[in-house]
């Protein structure tokens, strides 16, 4: 059972909410030149498929910052530039039309440059994101006792600055490798502003090991009420970031999206070659929208329980397979090659009957 979400003052990216009672919202961040228009706009569109809401573009130039007006033009979902060093990159997003900034007071310092980016995105009414990283702070002033005080401090900042200019459209995030620095910093600002928090664990590395790092860190504050966006960032394709941060709130029972597989490990009892079977149904998952359960089993020993719970499931004997829809066996499969393809037939079946 999740704790109280932690209200925030919402704010609006687009045509998308974010903070207080909301849904979590998942994003995720392109991988393209921003100023190849055709490409980003391509990646964009595939991210939008697989589930992303909102969309963060690099903005390291000019050229960047104007290609933003004709990428959001027909974008399906609201984008948002990242900017570093400077201020006049903010500007231009502004200008093309952006739909939210994300700032790093790490590398834009000067106060009079951060106001005027403030100013901006206050006449459009969009927010900015205060979004720091642990690998870039600023020289501290003072001595901390750790990574994590430190980010919060420089967070509270500028924060502090933006509500001096009457601007409350703020988003913050905290993010650093270190899993454990991480969760710290979120739960010491969580309880200091009422702005949205965006989660994500940053660097987090390849699809395997970046998976697990993120679900960790951002597993334990969703379950804390801690959140109200999550980037789960991969050195891989993108989509795979929105899949895993499906697959993050899916477990926390926070959002429903598209199916679930459930699929047992195999062990000298199987009866099938488990692992291929498994991951052809996964294939077979990923074009399918709708929030089903889908159990692939070894054996007859354990397979029938977990089959009999989901959706649709199969259970393998050698040579045989039940296939059960909604706890009922509703055939019986003879021959190890028709397994896979009985099952589909069941699957596409029970996703055309599902409004
Ligand atoms: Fe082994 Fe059967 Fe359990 Fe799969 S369901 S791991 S085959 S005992």
């Amino acid at each position: 059972m999740i704790a109280h979400r932690r209200l925030s003052n919402p704010v609006r990216i687009g045509n998308v909410i974010v903070g207080n009672d909301a849904p979590i919202v998942v994003q995720s961040m392109t991988k393209t030149d921003t100023s190849n228009i055709r490409a980003t706009r391509t990646e964009i569109k595939e991210l939008a498929e697989c589930g992303c809401e909102v969309v963060r573009v690099a903005v390291p130039d000019m050229q960047a910052a104007r290609a933003i007006y004709d990428i959001r033009k027909n974008s399906p979902i609201p984008i948002i530039a990242d900017i570093h060093f400077d201020y006049r990159l903010a500007i231009a997003a502004i200008d093309s039309g952006v739909d939210g900034l994300r700032l790093n007071p790490g590398n834009i310092q000067d106060s009079q440059q951060v106001t005027s980016i403030v100013k901006a995105a206050k006449e459009r009414q969009i927010p900015i994101r205060i979004g720091l990283n642990a690998g870039s702070l600023p020289r501290a002033q003072k001595k901390y006792s750790s990574i994590a005080e430190h980010m919060v401090d420089v967070a509270l900042e500028q924060v502090k600055l933006f509500e001096s200019l009457d601007f409350d459209l703020i988003k913050v995030s905290l993010k650093a490798f270190n899993v454990l620095t991480t969760i710290q910093a979120y739960r010491e600002i969580a309880a200091k502003i009422p702005y949205p928090l965006h989660l994500g664990i940053t660097e987090s590395g390849i699809l395997k090991t970046g998976s697990v790092r993120s679900a960790v860190g951002i597993g334990i504050l969703l379950n804390e009420g801690i959140g109200d966006t999550i980037r789960v960032s991969l050195s891989t394709n993108p989509c795979e970031e929105v899949y895993i941060a499906y697959e993050i709130l899916k477990c926390l029972s926070l959002r429903e999206h598209g199916p679930t597989l459930i699929s047992c490990p195999g062990c000298g009892r199987s009866e099938v070659d488990i692992i291929e079977l498994a991951n052809s149904v996964d294939r077979e998952l990923k074009l399918i929208r709708k929030a089903i359960k889908v159990a692939v089993m070894g054996c007859v020993v354990n397979g029938p329980g977990e089959a009999r719970d989901a959706d649709i499931g199969i259970a393998c004997g050698k040579d045989k397979a039940a296939i059960f829809r909604k706890g009922a066996v509703v055939s019986t499969v003879t021959g190890k090659a028709d397994f896979l393809p009985a099952l589909i037939t069941e699957i596409r079946s029970l996703c055309e009957q599902i409004l």
